[in-house]
C-alpha cells in the first residue's frame, strides 16, 4: 500500500535525483509500547533513531546512493515508509541545532552576511537546514560544530560524504521535514554557496608565524600580536579555550574582555564574549569530571 506522504518521498527523490543528487532510503520512526523508536532492529537502543541508511536496500550506506530514477522508485515501492536521505557530496548544507545555540549563532551570520534566499528546511526535531548548492571545484568537508566551530556553535557543515534526511520524511518526534515557508523548491532556486562563507569553509585556519619563544607565550602571542579582523568569534573560543585551560576562569573572563576590545576590530559585543566564555568553561567542567570519571 503506498499512501500520500510515500509518493511526496518519492517524487522528491526524484527532484532530487534529477538535479544530480544522489538519495537513498533511510529508516523511519515506529511505536511500540506507545514510543516512537527507529524501524531497525536496534529499535529504542538505536543512537541514529530513524536517520540511517536503510541496511536491507542500500547496504552499502551512502556508497549505495543513487541518482538512477529506476532504482529509486523501486526502493520507495518497495518500503513505502522509508524516510529520505539526499547525499550532500554537491550540497552544502548548515545544520542549525537550536538546543546548541545554532539559531543565534546562524541570526548573528544573517545580520552579519550577505545571505542569499534559497532552501530551507525545518527538521522535525526543531533544527533547521540551510541548503545550498557547492560551487564548482570548491571542496568543502562534513563537519560537526563541537569538533570545530567554524560558524558558531550549533551548527554543523554536512557536505562532502554526508547527507541529510529531506522532506517529507518523518522524525522520531512525530514532525515530518517540511520545506520552510518562503523557501520551498517550488518558489525560489537553490542558491550557491556565497564567496564569504565558501572562504570560511574551505580555507584552513591563518598561521601565524611565531618567533621563538617559550612555549607558554606562544598562544598568547599569537593572538595579540596582530589585530584580528575576521573570524573573530572562533579567535575568541580558541583564545578563551586556552585562558580557561590556564587561569581561573573569573580571570579568564577579564582577560577574554580586555583582548576583545584592544585586539579584535571590530570586537564583538560583550554579551557575545560572554557566552563563548560560559560554553567554553562549562565544557572545560565537562571535561574534567569525564577525566576524573575515568580516572577512578
Ligand atoms: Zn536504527
Amino acid at each position: 500500500m503506498i499512501d500520500a506522504s510515500s509518493i511526496s518521498v518519492q517524487s522528491t527523490a526524484l527532484a532530487f535525483a534529477r538535479h544530480g543528487h544522489a538519495v537513498l532510503p533511510l529508516t523511519w520512526p515506529i511505536r511500540v509500547n506507545g514510543r516512537a523508536v527507529c524501524s531497525c532492529r536496534k529499535a529504542a537502543d538505536c543512537i541514529s533513531g530513524a536517520k540511517h541508511p536503510l541496511g536491507r536496500l542500500v547496504p552499502n550506506g551512502l556508497l549505495s546512493a543513487s541518482t538512477d530514477p529506476a532504482v529509486i522508485r523501486r526502493w520507495f515501492a518497495d518500503e513505502p515508509q522509508a524516510n529520505l536521505g539526499v547525499v550532500t557530496n554537491r550540497l552544502v548544507v548548515l545544520d542549525v541545532d537550536p538546543r546548541h545555540d545554532g539559531d543565534s549563532s546562524l541570526a548573528a551570520l544573517e545580520h552579519a552576511h550577505n545571505f542569499p534566499p534559497t532552501w530551507r528546511v525545518m527538521t522535525g526535531g526543531g533544527g533547521e537546514h540551510v541548503i545550498f548548492k557547492c560551487p564548482e571545484g570548491v571542496e568543502i568537508a562534513s563537519s560537526q560544530a563541537r569538533d570545530n566551530p567554524l560558524l558558531g556553535p550549533g551548527i554543523d557543515i554536512r557536505a562532502r560524504d554526508g547527507y541529510i534526511v529531506a522532506p517529507p520524511s518523518r522524525h522520531l518526534t512525530a514532525n515530518r521535514y517540511a520545506w520552510s515557508v518562503d523557501h520551498h523548491p517550488a518558489e525560489i532556486p537553490l542558491a550557491e554557496l556565497p564567496v564569504w562563507l565558501a572562504k570560511r569553509l574551505a580555507s584552513p585556519p591563518r598561521q601565524i608565524d611565531p618567533p621563538r619563544l617559550p612555549q607558554p607565550y606562544q598562544n598568547w602571542l599569537k593572538l595579540t600580536r596582530e589585530p584580528v579582523t575576521e573570524y573573530a568569534d572562533l579567535a575568541c573560543a580558541r583564545f578563551g579555550g586556552y585562558l580557561v585551560r590556564h587561569l581561573d576562569p573569573a580571570v579568564a573572563l577579564d582577560v577574554l574582555f580586555w583582548w576583545n576590545e584592544h585586539v579584535c576590530r571590530p570586537p564583538l559585543e560583550a554579551s557575545e564574549v560572554h557566552r563563548i566564555w560560559r560554553r567554553i568553561v562549562h565544557r572545560h567542567a565537562e571535561r574534567i569530571m569525564a577525566k576524573e570519571a575515568h580516572d577512578a
